[in-house]
């Protein structure tokens, strides 16, 4: 008997448990048709069979029904975490009941029907049922059913642990099916001791049953925790909305598809892939974006496509190891596409195992860009060369070899650019570019870059230290650098290189750039067009040189140059009549620095012209700041580089430095030397008419040191002539100075030019200049430059103290 009570529990058990594993729609209607007909047949087989375990205990056919609704009610209910589910089993309820009531009736009757066939002679009796038991029954099982679940709400707000959970809702299971066996006898038949001799009788088996059917309950909380334990995190039941009416049912329902409408629209249309996968990696659902990204066809059926195989360099290890924590990496999916994906764990749905969701992003323009800046970051985009950068990297890659460094600098390249303009400038330098790129083809065999590493300047680095095949290369570079340039206009331009070359060995050390740029130093110096060896005693002098260069330039960015001014007095009156404007530089680790040194750097560095500029600019401020405090009548005088006119641009410069300071033109003097204008007179003289047609006044400097030829001071049109120095440190001893100033002293009187003798030291030079009509001096016997606020011009005489750091 009892192994015929265990086959009948796995029978009805089996079903219910094999379709809690089923997914969707599928699960619902398996679910709904077998308690439908659990139901039913229940009605029936509690008349047909009885099955008595023991003498006392008896089960009866309609009871293990009743036990089975039980259990799949439960089940169903669990596995859908939806409070309309006992809505719909209420429901169910009532019509199978319904459907019950009229069928028996009507089979009843048709059995006691006059003529009917009946082979099997089934007695009507047996459909002879009470319609208010069957009517209560219904009602027990709806009231039992709910009163289940309420309890169960009630133990999961306890949030007692798993195990305690289940085990309280199995006995909970247990209680509720036994009460049926209590309930129904005295409800049916009234409350006397026949009936509770039934009852008694009749408990144990209910408890036999309920303990039969809490076997599937208990497998299931084993097997299908997760969807139990999901159960038990879900919130506890909102019990008014069983109750509602449709009208308000639907209200809420639409407004809960709303939701789902809109999750659904948001997850079919974002631009990035988003798909769903299982835990053995299958695809379970991906959005149309996914499907385009990786090629998969819209119509993707779930549970198929592995998700590993959509992207090439993902293996198994796709899916995150840590199953808690995210993954985010890039991959390559489709025909050569790069993306990132990021896998997130998602938490169990319904039945469902835990999902990952995938979500991809194209990144292929990301990465494009990100190609195309680093190229950028280390190349130069005119020639196309590797840059500075780049060749650093190359020079600490390649420090275990032999390698050799060659510096080329374009000769008087500014004349290119200022001659053509820019755009003749850019093509120079990429025509140069290339023809450097060219050279290497002399020597195949060797390892070899060629690098942009400033304006004018280019690098070749060859691995060798063979002097003759690099006494080769250079003339091959030099060659290459002299061709003629056509430009796109037809004019055809010069360009020459001078190089320096240094060499370095595995073992040693010091920058080989460094010691190149030496060489190209001493090449220079030697003559443009030359290439420069780097020698060990280069370094001191022209290290020198790259370090203030160096340092001047940051200098002139961070404005720590100063101006000072050297107070020029008239010798009759000795009253201040103007100063000259002359930089100081102090450096903090290599201290005062002389114009004299660092002037040429600037000029040779391509520095001078911001230098200049700012000096202008510093001095004429000055100047209106001493005009504003009523020191009126004192010329600002400025030295001004030939480099500085080379570049077309000075009047414009001087122009907007006048508008800027305010400071009249007519106080402005500049001084300009020989030089400015050796071989440059069709350039330079237009400018100096220009720059006189403002109002600026012009002198001379450093007079009778350059070529002191004659002509250029009488076509241009100067205001001043400065005598150089050298020409008053041996006056008044020495005769030939004394013959020499004469003569120019004459000279510019005749021209009706001012004078102003510079370096004038002792009383008795100033006297002796005094007495030959000399009219403005300059030197320490005065005052050396100063800074702006020692100049003291009340008095006719400055007061201060000669100081030698000054
Ligand atoms: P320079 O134009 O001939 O300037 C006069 C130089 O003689 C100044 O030297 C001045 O300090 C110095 N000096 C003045 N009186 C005496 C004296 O009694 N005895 C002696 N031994 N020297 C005296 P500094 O300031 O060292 O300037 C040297 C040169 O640097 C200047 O010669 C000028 O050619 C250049 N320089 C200075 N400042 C600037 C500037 O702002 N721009 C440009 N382009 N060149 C500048
Ligand atoms: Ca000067
Ligand atoms: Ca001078």
């Amino acid at each position: 008997m009892v192994v015929l009570l265990l086959a009948q529990v796995i029978l009805f058990s089996i079903f219910p448990l094999y379709f809690s594993f089923l997914s969707g729609s599928l699960r619902r209607t398996s679910f709904y048709t077998y308690i439908a007909l659990v139901l039913l047949i229940g009605g029936f087989f509690g008349n047909v069979y009885s099955l008595p375990i023991t003498e006392k205990i008896n089960i009866s056919g309609g009871n293990l029904c009743y036990g089975a609704f039980m259990m799949a009610s439960v089940l169903f209910v669990f596995v859908e975490r939806d409070i309309f589910i006992l809505r719909h089993l209420v429901r169910l309820v009532v019509l199978v009941n319904v459907f019950n009531v009229s069928l028996s009736l009507l089979v009843g009757k048709i059995l006691t029907t006059p003529g009917i066939i009946n082979p099997h002679s089934i007695s009507a009796a047996l459909f002879d049922v009470s319609i208010a038991f069957i009517i209560l029954g219904g009602s027990l099982i709806i009231a039992e059913l709910l009163f289940l679940f309420y309890c169960f709400d009630a133990v999961k707000k306890c949030q007692w642990s798993y195990p305690v959970t289940t085990a309280v809702y199995i006995l909970l299971f247990i209680f509720t099916l036994c009460l049926d066996g209590v309930l129904f006898p005295f409800i049916a038949f009234g409350i006397n001791p026949v009936v509770l001799d039934i009852v008694i009788g009749g408990l144990s088996g209910k408890i036999v049953m309920a303990c039969s059917f809490s076997i599937p309950l208990i497998f299931f909380a084993i097997i299908g925790h997760r969807s139990l334990s999901a159960y038990l995190a879900n919130d506890t039941v909102k019990w008014s909305s069983l109750f509602t009416i449709n009208r308000q049912l639907k209200r809420e329902l639409s407004e809960k598809n709303y939701g789902l409408k809109q999750a659904a629209t948001v997850f079919n249309n974002v631009k990035e892939g988003l798909a769903v996968v299982d835990t053995s990696g299958l695809i379970i659902k991906a959005n149309p974006a996914f499907c385009s990204m990786v090629g998969l066809s819209k119509g993707l059926i779930p549970g198929v496509t592995p998700i590993h195989t959509l992207f090439s360099s993902a293996d198994s290890d796709m899916l995150p190891i840590d199953k808690s924590g995210h993954w985010r990496g890039e991959v390559k999916f489709g025909k050569a596409s790069q993306g990132l994906l990021t896998i997130t764990p998602v938490g169990a749905e319904s039945s469902q195992a835990e999902t990952y969701v995938y979500s991809l992003v194209n990144i292929d323009e990301l990465k494009e860009t990100q190609n195309e800046l680093f190229y950028l970051a280390r190349h130069d985009p005119l020639t196309g060369l590797e840059n500075r950068r780049v060749l650093d990297e190359i020079i600490t890659d390649l420090s275990a070899e032999s390698i050799c460094l060659i510096v080329v600098d374009l000769d008087h390249f500014k004349d290119v650019n200022d001659s053509y303009g820019h755009g003749a400038g850019d093509m120079v330098l990429s025509v140069v570019g290339q023809r450097l790129l060219g050279t290497l083809s002399s020597i195949p065999t060797f390892t070899a870059h060629v690098c942009r590493t400033g304006g004018d300047e280019f690098a070749v680095l060859i691995v060798t230290s063979d002097k003759e095949v690099i006494d080769q290369l250079s003339q091959t570079i030099q060659g290459a650098c002299k061709s003629v340039i056509t430009l796109p206009q037809g004019s055809e331009i010069y360009v020459s290189a001078t190089l320096g070359v240094s060499f370095q060995g595995p073992s040693d050390k010091g920058d080989i750039l460094q010691k190149a740029d030496s060489a190209l130093y001493a090449a220079k110096s030697e003559g443009r067009g030359s290439i420069g060896y780097y020698e060990e005693k280069l370094t001191s002098v022209s290290q020198r040189k790259i370090q203030l260069s160096v340092k001047l330039k940051q200098a002139l960015e961070a404005e720590q140059l100063q101006v000072f001014y050297q107070p020029q007095y008239a010798s009759a009156t000795k009253k201040i009549v103007g100063v000259e404007a002359l930089v100081r530089w102090y450096d903090a680790e290599l201290g005062w620095i002389g114009p004299d040194e660092f002037i040429p750097v600037a000029e040779e560095m391509g520095l001078i012209e911001k230098l200049g500029e700012w000096v202008l600019l510093t001095a004429c401020k000055q100047g209106k700041a001493w005009l504003d405090s009523g020191i009126k009548d004192i010329k600002m005088s400025v030295n001004v580089s030939a480099h500085q006119l080379r570049f077309g641009q000075f009047m414009n410069t001087v122009k907007h430095t006048l508008l800027k300071s305010r400071l009249p033109a007519s106080m402005l003097q500049l001084e300009l030397t020989e030089s400015s204008f050796i071989e440059r007179e069709q350039d330079v003289i237009p400018q100096l008419v220009a720059l006189k047609a403002l109002g600026i006044q012009l002198a001379i400097d450093d007079f009778g040191t350059g070529y002191s030829s004659l002509s250029y001071v009488a076509i241009l049109p100067w205001d001043t002539l400065k005598i150089d120095r050298s020409f008053v440190n041996r006056l008044p001893e020495d005769k030939a100075q004394r013959q020499m100033t004469d003569t120019i002293l004459q000279l510019a009187s005749n021209m009706d030019l001012v004078i102003v003798v510079e370096g004038v030291e002792t009383q008795a030079q100033f006297d002796y200049l005094q007495s030959k009509g000399c009219e403005i001096i300059q030197g320490y016997y005065f005052s050396p430059a100063v800074p702006a606020d020692k100049i003291i011009f009340p008095t006719n005489r400055s007061t201060f103290v000669r100081d030698e750091e000054l």
